[in-house]
């Protein structure tokens, strides 16, 4: 989230008008992850939330620690600063951080982030004590609406929208605007609540009024500061209210100067403030899937593609103090204590599965594993409280935010992500199922009578197994993700029968027969250590297993303390030491991991480096808890030390 003293400056031109088409009749879950635009072949969508549940393992494990954590938050304390500002008494005490009754941004999290996360937690989970909670505070926030009378609702007065018309320094009173209704269109999609949607409404009419009588060249203005995803919720409601006038609205919210080099396939990214701009292309992504204007795909595309390749670090997400600061492809001199904003992987990873059901690229799912497991498995810790950034620099920690007084942006997209683990396992294209995940899970197809049990401890086992049950013989393709990490000696077994011929890693194999009863698919995805070199600077690299980036532990960090956990909304810890060097290996170039990096134990996850001047332990990234750790290593021509 930045701050509002360094914000971004865009060029701006006027927005150009574009064309929708009507929207199809959809049901509401599918909305969201959206069907083909109109006239294209079907598209691959997610099952409903309520059809797959997670079944023991890390990832249960860590859903249900940030369960507790969301039923921690009392309603009346989050409603707090919204009845105050509409009039309505309070004595509930106010939580803290940023969500503060003198923080900017206050809002974000309590009516907004909390609501998407419990209506996420109700849907994947059938967690009822969240859903209600959801609810209430829904009541709660329908009451301070219809106090405001106009639509508005936010946790503060109009004042701030009229800074931003009148060019004061403001945080982001957009990016807010867009949590609160993000979350009541999650509950009214994931939990029934109808009185949501009509909020909602009440708030994007609120919106189309404000920039009544601004023009365009001053819209363009107060668009450089931070709004979230304006665009994309405008899409999404106009979408399952099926009313062309939120696309009109949406439009509103799009920034030529910022999209028209993408579509031209030009990074020009440099400068600009990294979680600002990703949720901006999901709102291009989903202008694509309701409008059908093909440009939005080029430009979604082109800049994730740009992101993955020229801009991410080994852990699967991007950025320095927030912003991309390099030319592409030049992260040299990068690794810090700032690096990777958290919200920036929940948003890439959301773009991720939107462009991956446009054709069923395994690619973009690579990255989502990537990110998965890397950047957002290991950000929370035992009490559900999360990390903002993710130090790249050797030497540090994790630190995370306190239960009541930081609420930051990461603390809202992280209580999202850890509710929503099931939303990518499973797809389908009509009647054909995509294993995308390989996560413990159950996919109950009810329409259909099939049931898969994907039975695994990936990544401790090198694998997964598909246990079909279904009442009667089905005939149907299921595809399975060949992760493009995985080696030619991959092997998949169909009731203890090899198949002749499996897919190339990084790509589907297509399984299609009459499936019977009982049938079990069997699949090995043999892992191996690989380097990935940091873009711009081949002498330093990360050591990679499977999916599973590998971090030496450097021994214990602070367990407790400021350094550890950070009551304020601040968000890196006080007086920080200077990091260390990075850890050194001598091995010429050309010289593979295998060759450097000792496998200790397959199944415990543990490797070894003799370095330079110490002997090192790994283990995966998202085991390492209150250690400081090292993500990358220092590589050199042993015969040409420096
Ligand atoms: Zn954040």
């Amino acid at each position: 989230m930045i701050d509002h003293s360094r914000r971004t400056f865009l060029k701006t031109s006027t927005v150009a008008a574009a064309g929708f088409t009507l929207f199809r009749s959809l049901a509401r879950e599918e909305v969201f992850c959206a069907d083909a635009p109109s006239g294209a072949s079907a598209k691959i969508v997610p099952f409903p939330l309520t059809s797959v549940r997670l079944a023991p393992g890390i990832f249960k494990e860590q859903s249900e620690i940030n369960a507790r954590y969301l039923d921690s938050l009392s309603v009346d304390r989050l409603l707090h600063s919204f009845r105050v500002t509409a009039g309505i008494s309070s004595s509930a005490t106010p939580y803290k951080g940023w969500e503060d009754p003198t923080c900017e941004l206050r809002g974000h999290f309590a009516g907004g982030h909390f609501l998407s996360a419990v209506a996420l937690a109700s849907a994947t989970s059938g967690n009822d004590v969240l859903k209600r909670k959801g609810d209430e505070l829904v009541s709660g926030l329908a009451l301070c609406q219809k106090k405001n009378a106009s639509g508005y609702l936010s946790a503060y007065p109009t004042d701030l929208f009229e800074h931003l018309v009148q060019g004061i320094p403001v945080w982001a009173p957009f990016y807010t605007y867009h949590k609160i209704m993000a979350g009541l269109l999650d509950i009214y999609v994931l939990a029934g609540n109808s009185d949501a949607l009509q909020i909602a409404e009440g708030m994007a009419r609120w919106v189309g009024d404000y920039f009544t009588g601004i023009s365009a060249e001053q819209r363009q203005r107060m668009l450089r500061t931070e709004y979230g995803g304006m665009n994309e919720v405008l899409v999404n409601l106009a979408a399952l209210a099926k009313k062309n006038r939120y696309i009109e609205i949406a439009h509103l919210f799009e920034q030529p100067g910022f999209l028209d080099p993408l579509a031209e396939r030009r990074d020009e990214l440099q400068g600009l403030h990294a979680n600002t701009h990703v949720p901006k292309i999901i709102g291009a992504a989903r202008m694509y899937e309701v409008t059908g204007d093909r440009r939005y795909r080029q430009i979604a595309e082109y800049f994730l593609e740009e992101v993955l390749t020229a801009r991410n670090y080994v852990i699967g997400n991007t950025s320095l103090d927030e912003h991309w600061k390099t030319p592409p492809g030049q992260l040299k001199g990068t690794l810090g204590w700032t690096n990777a904003e958290c919200c920036v992987a929940y948003n890439l990873m959301k773009l991720e599965r939107l462009v991956f059901g446009w054709a069923a690229d395994a690619r973009w799912m690579d990255e989502y594993e990537r990110s998965l497991f890397n950047c957002r498995l290991g950000t929370q810790n035992a009490d559900g409280m999360k990390q903002y950034f993710f130090p790249l620099a050797a030497g540090y920690w994790r630190a995370y935010h306190s239960p009541e007084e930081s609420f930051w942006c990461c603390t809202g997209t992280g209580v999202e992500e850890f509710a929503k683990f099931t939303d990518t396992i499973f797809f389908h294209k009509g009647g054909e199922v995509f294993v995308n995940q390989f996560i413990a899970s159950t996919l109950d197809w009810k329409e259909e009578g099939l049931l898969i049990d994907q039975v695994t401890q990936f990544p401790s086992e090198q694998g997964t197994t598909l246990k079909i049950k279904t009442s009667r013989p089905i005939a149907r393709t299921i595809h399975v993700r060949i992760p493009v990490w995985t080696t030619d000696a991959v092997q998949v077994n169909i009731n203890g029968r090899a198949l002749e011929a499996v897919a190339d890693p990084g790509s589907y194999l297509a399984m299609r027969r009459v499936w019977q009863d009982g049938d079990t698919v069997s699949i090995s995805l043999p892992m191996e250590l690989r380097q990935e070199a940091l873009p711009g600077d081949e002498s330093v690299a990360a050591v990679v297993y499977g999916p599973l980036v590998l971090a030496a532990d450097l021994g214990p960090g602070p367990a407790d303390g400021p350094s550890k956990m950070i009551h304020s909304g601040e968000t890196v810890p006080k007086n920080l030491p200077v990091a260390d060097q990075l850890p050194k290996v001598s091995v010429a170039s050309g010289i593979g991991p295998d060759q450097w990096v000792q496998t200790l134990s397959k199944s415990e996850l543990r490797f070894k480096v003799d370095g330079e001047s110490a002997k090192y332990e790994l283990m995966p990234m998202f085991q390492i808890r209150d250690q400081r750790y090292a993500v990358y290593w220092q590589t050199g021509n042993p015969n040409k030390r420096s």
